[in-house]
């Protein structure tokens, strides 16, 4: 039986180009040079999950506790971004952020259920025959945030997204569907952390709701199995094509120096501008770089 892992950035990925797939998630090319923007989201991710653990613990009751608290998320964050490639100033400027963002929502009533719940889930198996080895799909990932809102009451997966752009979260999303499927749940809250500096707190800080029906949901199952068993050829023909109405999309795809070149001078491009990074794993909390409406990181 084989066995393929796959999650919402490489159903994405699978979707967009095949060339990519193989670059980013079996060759493991990453740039030497990570964004600016997603290095401020990881750090805002590190101390979003240091605050909500310690407000699942309980430690958000007095005000005393809070202080302590945001304090040591906030240590937690000085200590994580000294091997980031951000700026001092960057960096400090995003814990302003958190700290705000923190203080804005302190009474918002939520019960925290799970923090970085990591989940991996059958999506689909078909067995071995005499003639033909079977394939198991497993959908994998890791949800920021569960809790329990009090009105709309209900219980609601949450994702934190940070940006510098205003929009509307787009609904067909990989990520937020999939959630869905694996925790059996059908909404989700967008944690929006705004880094505009002319825009006020309640225009930076918005907690977006979606909600889903089961038929899209099942619809999403159908259509990430569809494309996983795609990578599955990709892999076996040893052929991942390219996918040029792809490379301009969002702020445009990390590897259009490789692609820009001529094929004998390809390796010459990842190897000087990208490294061979650890293999992929849905899993790494720090990757993430779905575009979700106008989002960032
Ligand atoms: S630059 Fe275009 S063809 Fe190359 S990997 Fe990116 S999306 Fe694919």
């Amino acid at each position: 039986m084989r066995t393929i892992a796959i999650d919402s950035q490489i159903l994405n990925t699978v979707v967009s180009c095949g060339r990519k797939v193989k670059m980013m998630f079996i060759d493991n090319w990453r740039p030497t040079e990570k964004a600016e923007a997603l290095e401020k989201g990881d750090l805002m991710h590190k101390m979003f999950a240091h605050y909500y653990r310690g407000k699942r613990a309980g430690l958000t009751l007095n005000d005393e506790d809070h202080a302590l608290l945001i304090a040591g998320s906030i240590a937690e964050g000085r200590k994580e971004y000294l091997p980031m490639q951000l700026s001092v100033t960057t960096a400090e400027e995003d814990i302003r952020q958190f700290k705000e963002n923190i203080l804005y929502w302190q009474r918002d009533g939520w019960k925290i259920i799970d923090v970085e719940a990591p989940f991996s889930k059958l999506l689909y198996e078909r067995p071995d025959t005499p003639t033909k080895p079977g394939l198991r799909i497993l959908y994998e990932g890791i949800i920021d945030l569960v809790v329990t809102h009090p009105s709309p009451h209900g219980t609601y997966i949450v994702d934190h997204k940070t940006g510098s752009r205003r929009g509307v979260p787009f609904k067909l999303s990989n990520q937020f569907m999939g959630y869905c499927w694996a925790r059996d749940m059908n909404q989700v809250i967008i944690n929006k952390v705004g880094f505009q500096k002319s825009l006020s707190a309640s225009e930076r800080f918005q907690r977006q709701f979606i909600s889903y029906e089961k038929e899209l949901i099942k619809e999403w199952a159908q259509q990430a199995v569809y494309w996983t068993h795609m990578l599955a050829g990709y892999i076996d023909q040893n052929y991942f094509p390219p996918n040029f109405t792809s490379c301009d999309k969002y702020s445009g795809c990390i590897y259009q120096p490789v692609c820009c070149s001529i094929p004998q001078v390809r390796q010459f491009k990842l190897d000087s501008g990208y490294y061979q990074g650890d293999p992929w794993s849905p899993h790494t909390r720090d990757k993430k770089e779905e575009p979700v409406g106008e989002t960032e990181a």
